[in-house]
């Protein structure tokens, strides 16, 4: 199958081959006749398989068509909702190199940055908006962005939305748009919850599974290191020197053990940043860009990495912490090992952290090959302990990775991981607050007017 055989006009055929693609990924296959032919498409993808391409190409020709029949003024006419910052920069970016030669103009609006150039971007008209839902609603609420002409609506990683708490965001969304549309939602994993979403927003859609659900690439080979949990800054500083590894990104499960680690390596003399909820977006688009044109080695990443992002010719990924949620994993690997590139994943597991690691296995369904290093081996008389006891995240740190977790530590852990991924204004929060949260923001106005008093 070549490109030439799907239905792209001789523009878009110029740019993919500029871009150096010979023949379409199995999504790209699948998708560009489909959205071409006006159809809904629900579309289970592994990352990295070329969806952007896939559903941002004949979403230009789409456009364009219209425009030459020439329907009326400049105005939104395809809305791409993304979950995180990053990931509406990077598609945003897609799309622009995509539509280089295009006379569409696309934008892009997310939280953490200043909205005046955004809504100044939008008054002067776009065709094309990727957008993270608050900062979309906060462009609702103020009138700069008029969604009620949108004909193309993409949700990209649906099911990662659903995760961060922004299906009310998104019910709104769609309530703002017109009836008569196109809908193309894209998840990574396709839960019950995900069907519930796409069975309300799709109409008769062409369903595109690339890939069996919660899979792993073929092409990233998977390792685990048995290593004490005390050890594993020291293991890794030594893999890294000791292999030459040039780029590498690893995965800490919080936000000040991301820092630390990144502190850490660069005393040891590896150049490393880390990117994570509680920087600035400035901050976080700095570390990313350092990464990329490889001012530093290493990028310390809690998950607001692991989805989306399309780092080129990343070779290694490190789970320097075990996610607790498998489906984490899965995101975590699927950095590396894109776009016909090999990969490798190496996971440290401490003791704490074997619980983590057969649940992983067990949705992946297969062992991860197990080894430790001489001089690394895990000390057997070292015991298991709680997690969260070590993360100091609150008072439910009655359970650890052995057990199945309980619901108030899926609710901790949870809670952590859309902290870090939160894309509103502060003053924008309308997510229902946990009974934990509610007590934590109690004790927080206590300590405020004790300190106050005294
Ligand atoms: P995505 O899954 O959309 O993040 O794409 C992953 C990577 O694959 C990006 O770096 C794209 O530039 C690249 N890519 C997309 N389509 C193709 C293709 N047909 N051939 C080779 N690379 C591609």
């Amino acid at each position: 199958m070549s490109f030439e055989n799907l239905g792209l006009s001789e523009e878009l055929l110029r740019t993919v081959k500029k871009q150096g693609y010979s023949i379409p990924t199995p999504i790209q296959i699948k998708a560009i006749p489909s959205i071409l032919n006006k159809q809904d498409i629900m579309g289970t993808a592994q990352t990295g398989t070329g969806k952007t391409a896939g559903f941002t190409l004949p979403l230009l020709q789409r456009l364009m068509q219209e425009r030459q029949q020439g329907h009326g003024r400049r105005h939104i006419k395809a809305l791409i909702v993304t979950p995180t910052r990053e990931l509406a920069a990077q598609v945003c970016k897609s799309v622009e190199t995509y539509g280089r030669n295009l006379p569409l103009r696309s934008t892009v609006v997310f939280g953490g940055v200043s909205i005046s150039a955004q809504v100044r971007k939008l008054q002067s008209g776009v065709d094309i908006l990727v957008a993270t839902p608050g900062r979309l609603l906060d462009h609702v609420n103020r009138n700069t962005a008029d969604l009620s002409r949108v004909d193309i609506l993409i949700l990209d990683e649906a099911d990662r939305m659903l995760d961060m708490g922004f299906l009310p965001d998104i019910k709104r969304i769609i309530s703002l748009l017109p009836k008569k549309r196109q809908n193309l939602l894209f998840s990574a994993t396709f839960s019950n919850e995900i069907k519930k979403l796409a069975m309300g927003l799709l109409n008769n859609p062409t369903v595109i599974e690339v890939a069996a659900k919660n899979t792993a690439s073929e092409l990233v080979s998977q390792v685990v290191h048995h290593v004490d949990r005390k050890r594993k800054q020291e293991l890794l500083s030594h893999i890294i020197d000791t292999k030459k590894w040039e780029r590498v990104l690893v995965f800490t499960r919080t936000k000040s053990g991301a820092n630390k680690l990144a502190e850490q390596l660069t005393k040891k003399g590896i150049r490393s940043t880390a990117i994570h909820g509680n920087k600035s977006q400035a901050a976080r688009t700095k570390a990313l860009d350092q990464f990329k044109r490889e001012a530093v080695r290493v990028l310390v990443a809690t998950d607001i990495a692991a989805r989306g992002l399309d780092i080129q010719q990343l070779p290694h990924v490190v789970n320097f912490d075990m996610p607790n949620v498998p489906e984490d994993y899965v995101h975590r690997i699927g950095r590396t090992g894109r776009a016909g590139h090999e990969g490798e994943a190496l996971s440290l597991v401490c003791i704490d952290e074997i619980g983590f690691l057969r649940n992983i296995e067990r949705m992946l369904n297969t062992n991860i090959p197990k080894m430790s290093l001489k001089g690394y081996e895990p000390d057997p008389s070292i015991k298991a302990e709680p997690i969260q006891r070590r993360g100091q995240r609150g008072r439910n740190g009655s359970n650890n990775s052995y057990g199945r977790s309980n619901r108030s530590f899926d609710r901790t852990s949870r809670n952590d991981r859309n902290s870090d991924f939160s894309d509103r204004d502060r003053s924008d929060d309308r997510r229902p607050k946990s009974p934990w949260q509610m007590r934590c923001e109690q004790q927080k106005r206590r300590n405020r007017y004790g300190k106050r008093a005294s």
